[in-house]
């Protein structure tokens, strides 16, 4: 020590007698105690090096203050720390932070400011709390919402550093949770207002293997809403799909077999989230069944399915559902055999053979109709599904198209304001007899689009008819070029007839 410095002879004086009486404590015979004051060395030692922790703030005050880092040329206090102490960065951060929130710092006039932690900073030199209490007092007076009032901050951070005399520092987390809820109890605005913006629900593009991903953020009150419903459709044995013998529906039920249900329990295989996804089919099926969603648009809120003839007679491919997804027919065909979906079936002119539906609505069969004929937005190129359009009058086209057939469509909002006798209106007609689409919505492009207007249809949502059409007229056309190939082919000298039947 340095005796020119004011204090210097006191402060060694500590320091030695500290040094004395530590040496002293490695070497002290303690067998000579009993167990209660081996109990009281331990808290007395506890409170000591607590204190010292206390003490070392007040060293990386005047450390940080003097700018003694910066004059041996260390970035840091921190890296000051770590080269004189050789401690671990973590340890020294540690300790920066804490004289950061529980040491008396000085303005640059040399005043006092005020200590951020006052009370834990208090208990911290009374050597009552020691430097992870503090840290968890900082860490949940860091969450105090924005707002907060000066009284109640320094009351929050008191009620802390009380609570932390006489708890551990992971109960002052638990403590601090609880008065973070008193503090805003209105929730936690600036959270409530992230959670807001995050909530949503993502449900992804249909795969070509037809599975649909999902993904997103609930708000807790849709978990909230969604656990009781899985909690009771998921339970194992319960509506497994692969098990006809799975109890369906109330499982609290008087009738239900619960011995049933405990062997079909034991035979469930379905891991968690599959049973979490059976289970949200089973309530989104009776929600649908239920009727409480009403009618969208003239129809029962419920899943539209329309197929032609010939799928189902195949039973193959995929039938499109109103809402433009595609489902497997056989899937198709056992939802419809619950009633619960409308299946509406078509002939290959889409005049439709079947409307079976859970509920009838006569008003709704026009509608029906259409969905299964148009499947969306007819307006070309829209690819707007059936679910979110309209059913409009098409406009006669100026050259009159048949009027015998209903003179009504789909089309959605957007695509329907297109349609009027203004400037930049578009016209619809019905498709006439002999056209390459007879009967569907014919759109008359502007002169600006299509100088010559040459009536469109909207071919989008009949990908499938296109495809078949389109593979008829290759199977036409490679049959021609066969019958050619042989034709000549046959007629050539030198050949086999046996080779006759051609590549
Ligand atoms: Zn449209």
């Amino acid at each position: 020590m340095h005796s020119n410095r004011v204090g210097g002879d006191t402060v060694e004086a500590r320091l030695t007698a500290l040094d004395t009486a530590v040496t002293a404590l490695l070497d002290d015979d303690l067998t000579g105690l009993s167990n209660d004051d081996i109990v009281e060395v331990l808290q007395r030692m506890e409170t000591s090096l607590r204190k010292a922790s206390a003490a070392g703030h007040r060293l990386i005050v005047e450390t940080t203050e003097r700018r003694i880092p910066e004059h041996l040329g260390c970035r840091s206090i921190t890296d000051f720390l770590i080269g004189t102490l050789r401690i671990s960065a973590a340890d020294a951060a540690r300790r920066v932070k804490g004289a950061k929130k529980a040491g008396s710092w000085h303005a640059a006039d040399g005043g006092d400011m005020p200590v951020e932690l006052p009370a834990a900073a208090a208990a911290q030199r009374a050597g009552v709390i020691g430097a992870d209490h503090v840290a968890a007092v900082a860490k949940i007076m860091r969450k105090v919402p924005h707002g907060t009032g000066f009284d109640e901050i320094t009351v929050a951070e008191k009620i802390l550093a009380d609570a932390a005399c006489s708890v551990t520092p992971e109960e002052v987390a638990k403590i601090g949770a609880h008065l973070l809820a008193y503090l805003n109890p209105d929730g936690d605005v600036p959270d409530e207002k992230e959670r807001r913006r995050r909530r949503g629900l993502r449900i992804g593009k249909q795969g070509t293997d037809l599975m649909t991903p999902i993904s997103g953020l609930l708000d807790p009150e849709t978990r909230t809403l969604l656990e009781p419903v899985l909690a009771k459709l998921a339970r194992p044995g319960m509506n497994n799909p692969d098990d006809p013998e799975s109890p369906r529906g109330d499982v609290e039920s008087e009738d239900l077999d619960r011995d049933a249900l405990a062997k079909a329990a034991a035979r469930d295989t379905r891991t968690a989230v599959q049973r979490n996804h059976d289970a949200l089919k089973v309530a989104l099926r009776q929600v649908l069944s239920s009727g409480v969603l009403g009618s969208h648009r003239g129809l029962p809120v419920t899943a539209i399915l329309t197929m032609s003839v010939t799928q189902v007679e195949e039973a193959t491919g995929a039938v499109s559902t109103a809402s433009g997804g595609l489902v497997p027919i056989r899937d198709a065909l056992r939802m419809a055999e619950k009633a619960h979906p409308v299946l509406a079936i078509f002939d290959h002119h889409g005049r439709p053979l079947h409307l079976g539906r859970a509920k009838r609505l006569a008003s709704a069969d026009q509608r029906l109709a259409l969905i299964a004929a148009s499947g969306g937005c007819t307006r070309p190129g829209c690819d707007t599904p059936a679910t979110l359009t309209a059913v409009h009058h098409i406009t006669e086209w100026r050259d009159g198209g048949p009027t015998d057939i209903t003179n009504k469509d789909l089309a959605c909002d957007a695509c329907h304001a297109l349609v009027h006798d203004g400037p930049g209106g578009w016209e619809t007609r019905v498709a006439p007899a002999g056209s390459e689409c007879p009967g569907r919505t014919e759109w008359i492009p502007l002169p600006h689009i299509d100088p010559e207007q040459k009536p469109r249809v909207n071919h989008r949502h009949h990908l499938g008819d296109l495809l078949s059409a389109a593979l008829a007229h290759y199977h036409a056309r490679r049959e021609t070029e066969l019958r050619e190939y042989r034709r000549r082919w046959l007629r050539e000298p030198g050949r086999e007839a046996s080779d006759g039947d051609g590549p």
